[in-house]
């Protein structure tokens, strides 16, 4: 993987890309809104399917292959992530699972962090050994010991998330790298929460994941996801025998790929602001004596952590935990949020307006008791992902007001 010296910059490097104009000459690029791509002569197809030759060299075979539109996106996506090459694909799930089904085969052996996001937590929890065969454990990844420990001799991949989901601890990324590539095995990163924040391949990341539904997007109104990484890895998936987005098929629509592609030009701002708001929030809250999880606070274990990889002007991000200790309380704080046009009781993230969410009930209830209590994941926790939307002292006195209402109804005793 490139690893420049000094000075990577996400917004500077995808900005000394060579525009992609449009067939008339558009300041925007043209969808190639084709399933299938003609040759000039019969000896080419032979040949796009022998690998012989394919988009460098401008020739496309299918759309379940690589697209011209979204291939753009992909080279996009790498010059953000500092990666030789990416691709786009159907859903942030559609990137993870495609990765970890690429890089091992029954018998092998995943170390994945104990707090993921519950779709990933379930399909290395379930899904991967009860369908593939592919063992996995968990572990807590800001425990270098016990990430050292757990390592076998089938491990092929350390997965994690560099801002976790939704306790926002934050994984030493280049510690972990160093741990996994002495095991000769792979570090697969899904940097959903934290696009400009950090550059996982910066630290030794070997494939970068991202769900594009969130922050790369903005508006929530596309399911997308990306895989970045060496360019052999990246036509591995394509490939027409043991391609995992070739044949498991989680394809990217070019329709949808132009869509993010007009979005990611403002990536730097929108992060900028998401988390300028995310540090007011987790400070003024903290020092109202709440418990707030927020790696741009002092009091963060991760803080350090965060301020050794991270890119300080971007910031910790927009998303924050506030315990309110119990469900009860939770349910009370969003719902009277939301009544004062606060934000929206919602999953997901990185929308421009803010959304909350009781991530025990919602999205990791696919982990057990346990596995929560393991992951510092209360019933009372509420994910706030900031919007920009409103001035920040507009919001604060919406958040003032309804935590006075909350502890008046439900006081902890
Ligand atoms: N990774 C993280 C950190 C997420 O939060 C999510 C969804 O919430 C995903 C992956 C899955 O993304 P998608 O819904 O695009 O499949």
């Amino acid at each position: 993987m490139a690893r420049p010296e000094t000075g990577f910059d996400p917004i500077e490097s995808l900005a000394a890309m060579e525009h992609e104009f449009g067939e008339h000459g558009g300041v925007n690029m043209s969808i190639e809104a084709s399933t299938t791509f003609t040759v000039m002569e019969a000896r080419t197809m032979p040949d796009i399917f022998q690998g012989r030759t394919g988009p460098d060299s401008g020739c496309y075979l299918y759309g379940r292959h690589f697209n011209p539109t979204v291939y753009v996106l992909g080279r996009e996506l790498a010059a953000i992530e500092c990666t030789e090459s990416a691709y786009a694909c159907a859903s942030g799930m559609g990137a993870i699972s495609a990765t970890l089904v690429q890089l091992c085969s029954p018998g092998d052996h995943i170390i994945c962090s104990d707090t993921v996001y519950g779709g990933t937590y379930a399909l290395a929890k379930d899904f991967l050994p009860k369908k593939m065969g592919i063992e996995v454990s968990f572990v807590d990844i800001s425990d270098e010991q016990a990430v050292q420990a757990a390592f076998t001799d089938r491990t092929r991949v350390l997965f994690t998330e560099t801002l976790a989901n939704p306790t926002l601890k934050v994984a030493p990324l280049d510690r972990l790298a160093a741990l996994a590539h002495d095991r000769g095995a792979q570090l697969v990163v899904d940097n959903t929460f934290s696009p400009m924040l950090v550059t996982p391949a910066l630290h030794g990341a070997d494939v970068v994941v991202h769900s594009l539904t969130k922050y790369m997007n903005g508006a929530s109104d596309i399911v997308a996801g990306a895989i970045c990484g060496r360019t052999e890895f990246i036509q591995s998936l394509m490939d027409l025998h043991e391609g995992a987005l070739m044949l498991l098929g989680a394809t990217m629509d070019p329709k949808v790929a132009f869509n993010i592609s007009l979005r990611l030009p403002h990536l730097g701002l929108r992060m900028r602001e998401h988390s300028q708001r995310g540090l007011v929030f987790a400070q003024r809250l903290e020092e109202l004596g709440y418990e707030v999880s927020y790696p741009g606070l002092k009091s963060h274990p991760g803080h350090d952590t965060l301020q050794r990889i991270g890119r300080a002007e971007y910031g910790a991000g927009g998303i924050l935990a506030l315990d309110m200790k119990t469900a009860a309380r939770a349910a009370h704080l969003m719902e009277a949020l939301q009544s004062r046009k606060f934000g929206y009781m919602a999953v997901s993230l990185g929308y421009f307006d803010t959304l909350m969410s009781a991530s025990a009930s919602s999205t990791s209830s696919e982990m057990g008791d346990e596995a929560k209590a393991q992951a510092g994941l209360s019933d009372g926790l509420v994910r706030l992902s900031l919007g920009y939307t409103g001035s920040v002292e507009q919001r604060w006195q919406q958040m003032q007001e309804t935590l006075a209402e909350v502890e008046a109804a439900l006081p902890l005793a």
